[in-house]
């Protein structure tokens, strides 16, 4: 049995000529592929807007969350009516816009939005655009039934971020989405969201619904993921930073997972670990120009000759130094140091160390500085009481530029190609890292130089 999945992205499912662009595609692949599976975003902005409804209300506004209901039943309404051509809105989706402003109220009664509750609110855009989808696709002739992730996805219960639970996660989806595929019916399953085994609602991660098309894919051991959204694929820079951005035909698993890594918001990170894992090949293509072939990332991309494929940029983030005389040879500063990092469940995107200097350097999301640096203090008081730890610093507003390609390793002269576009541009490096991994080269910026630093890098390199 030949299994293609399909995940489409918030503008994909955007408005009714999004979604009939995306039933067009489905009717086209259901000729080609014995099954189909289809996994939706919420219309674009959606996610945005129930957040806002909840954070608003959290603070206090009564009123706003009520103005976010009219907009999101307006929205969903005018599709549906356009795509289905009945008077009468689908009830799920009435229901799911109740229990928003439901939701909203109890926030506002309570001044507080949990990380569960904003789980609960986030996801309902999913839950309403795969019942637009489905009947779109009904609409269309094509047998589909929507799918809420949160039946056979079960993950942690880290709300705003949860991970599946293997092979609960696996078997649920087998039981729930196989007899579907069976019976030649194309499941549009929710993206985004899961539930917890007692099953409360999660969500996983802003951008998640890609995870959840890999997720799907690897449980079903499709033959292809197919990513959907509004650019003809990966591309060597984000086309919105420059027009010299050109697209990328092959990426090998290990360069998309850095590009990825590294803020090309056009997958998430997650995204690669469940395909790599059973080497499914994940394509990345556009709804809207849908004759265009797209990315392809597998695990041996076709080298090209270029030592650099693309440049990305991730932005506010905090470069936090910890220096002192005691730093080096000391044994367990450095794990000390992590470990408080650790204690806040900040993550580290990269660390560089200099041992003249006598310090470790490190990048976090400026969300999480202040825990940070707050933690640090606390795990290293007593180092800090004997002066081995003598500052703490932050430094917030830097970027992280990266270029990557698995060719860097055997070509000379890439990180001077770096640096001098840099130079060029009289751009000062506050901190340079190469990955691990071999196919990245970091450097840290200041927030004020990021689009400069990835146009002249960009330029050079790519
Ligand atoms: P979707 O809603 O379909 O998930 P996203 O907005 O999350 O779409 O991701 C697609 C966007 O990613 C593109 O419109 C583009 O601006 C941005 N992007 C950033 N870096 C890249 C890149 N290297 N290649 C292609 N797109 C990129
Ligand atoms: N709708 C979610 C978000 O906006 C998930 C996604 O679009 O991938 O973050
Ligand atoms: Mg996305």
């Amino acid at each position: 049995m030949s299994l293609l999945v399909m995940k489409f992205g918030g503008t994909s499912v955007g408005d009714a000529a999004a979604i009939r662009a995306l039933s067009a595609i489905v009717a086209q692949h259901r000729r080609e592929w014995e099954q189909v599976a289809v996994v939706v975003s919420a219309m674009s902005g959606v996610t945005d807007l129930l957040l806002r409804g909840a954070q608003t209300a959290a603070a206090g506004d009564a009123v706003t969350f009520g103005e976010i209901a009219a907009t999101l039943r307006e929205r969903h309404v005018a599709a549906h009516h356009e795509l289905a051509g009945d008077a009468v809105i689908d009830p799920a989706i009435e229901r799911f816009i109740d229990e928003f402003t439901l939701l909203c109220r109890s926030v506002l009664v309570l001044g507080e939005a949990t990380p569960r509750a904003l789980d609960a609110i986030g996801g309902l855009g999913e839950r309403m655009s795969a019942r637009l989808v489905a009947g779109a696709l009904h609409a269309a002739a094509i047998a589909a039934r929507a799918v809420d992730a949160s039946e056979c996805v079960v993950t942690t219960a880290e709300f705003g971020a949860a991970v599946p639970i293997y092979p609960a996660t696996r078997e649920r989806i087998r039981s729930t989405i196989g007899p579907l595929l069976a019976a030649g019916v194309v499941p549009v399953i929710t993206g985004f969201i899961g539930a917890t085994e007692h099953g409360v609602q999660t969500t996983l991660g802003r951008g998640g619904s890609d995870y959840s098309g890999a997720i799907f894919g690897a449980a079903l051991d499709a033959d292809e993921v197919a990513i959907y959204t509004d650019v003809d694929g990966v591309m060597t820079t984000d086309p919105r930073l420059t027009r010299e951005a050109r697209i990328i035909h092959t990426l090998s698993y290990a360069e998309m997972a850095e590009l990825a890594y590294f803020g090309a918001r056009v997958l998430h990170p997650r995204t690669i670990r469940p395909v790599v894992e059973r080497g499914i090949p994940l394509r990345i293509r556009n709804t809207f120009n849908a004759a265009h072939p797209g990315t392809l990332v597998v695990r041996d991309a076709i080298a090209d000759g270029r030592a650099v494929k693309a440049v990305t940029s991730i932005k506010q983030m905090s470069l936090i130094t910890v220096a002192g005389r005691g730093m080096i040879g000391v044994p367990g500063v450095a794990a000390r140091t992590f470990g408080a990092v650790a204690s806040v469940g900040a993550n580290v995107l990269m660390i560089s160390q200099a041992s003249s200097e006598q310090s470790i350097c490190f990048i976090v999301p400026s969300t999480t500085t202040g825990a940070v640096v707050a933690a640090l203090e606390e795990h290293l008081h007593q180092e800090i009481a004997r002066r081995d730890v003598e500052r703490i610093n932050p430094r917030d507003d830097v970027v992280i530029v990266t270029a990557v390609g698995a060719g860097m390793h055997e070509t000379p002269g890439v990180a001077s190609l770096v640096f001098g576009a840099l130079a060029a541009e009289s751009i000062n490096v506050i901190a340079i890292a190469q990955g691990s991994s071999e196919c990245a080269i970091s450097v840290v910026v200041a927030a004020r130089d990021a689009d400069a630093a990835v146009r002249a890098v960009h330029r050079l390199t790519c």
